[in-house]
């Protein structure tokens, strides 16, 4: 089973938040608030990661499911989303131009997302910043206040940045889009895989900028 952390006690901003950590090529699936919970990425959702024993542990039942956020629609980030929506309605925000895999599979619970739109959740309003490079629909969420960025596989720690070779990637585009996160006041950074950093992130975003743009 993968682990569940409680980001709260490690992190007072993060009180609220917890992360079941992603296994093998399993994205990280973040689970904002409980009541009216948004999941960030939903990971490969097969038996590696089923995705409903891990929100139940953490007292999220269907009922409780608001929203579900697609950083983008890598199989490794969004196909746990068909597990949740076989017991919840949520609705799931993915930016336009990475639905065209998944669009009609999500029928009527996918919202469209563009850049400056806003996600609510119980905790703090999530501003989509659209940062293609990995993919073309690729987004970061960023809750300004709490300085908190939730970075997808556009950026990871330690001056790490997401791969631009896939169908959709771009070079210029995510050296670009890790220009404009550079100009992001973040302290605590919640990446797609790996560990979240939680205090000094602008620096890890400032080093894979430089390490991208050479
Ligand atoms: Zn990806």
């Amino acid at each position: 089973m993968p682990t569940i952390i409680d980001l709260g006690s490690e992190s007072q901003r993060l009180r609220g938040v917890s992360l079941i950590v992603g296994e093998g090529l399993c994205s990280n699936i973040y689970v904002i608030g409980r009541d009216r919970a948004v999941v960030v990425d939903t990971g490969v959702g097969n038996y590696v990661n089923p995705v409903w024993p891990q929100l139940e542990q953490l007292g999220v039942g269907p009922e409780d499911i608001e929203g579900v956020v697609l950083t983008h629609a890598h199989h490794d980030h969004a196909s746990g989303v068909f597990i949740i929506l076989e017991r919840a309605e949520p609705r799931v925000y993915v930016h336009r131009l990475d639905t065209r895999y998944i669009a009609s599979h999500l029928g009527r619970r996918l919202v469209r997302v563009e850049d400056g739109d806003t996600v609510p959740t119980e905790l703090w309003p999530l501003e989509v910043f659209w940062t293609p490079g990995h993919t073309e629909g690729s987004i970061c969420l960023y809750a300004r206040e709490a300085r908190i960025l939730f970075s997808g596989d556009t950026v990871f720690p330690d001056g790490y940045y997401g791969r631009y070779d896939g169908e959709s990637g771009s070079y210029e585009a995510i050296v670009n889009s890790l220009r404009r996160l550079t100009e992001l006041e973040v302290d605590v950074m919640l990446p797609g895989h790996g560990m979240p950093v939680l205090e000094g992130a602008g620096e890890h975003i400032r080093r894979a900028y430089r390490n991208a743009s050479g």
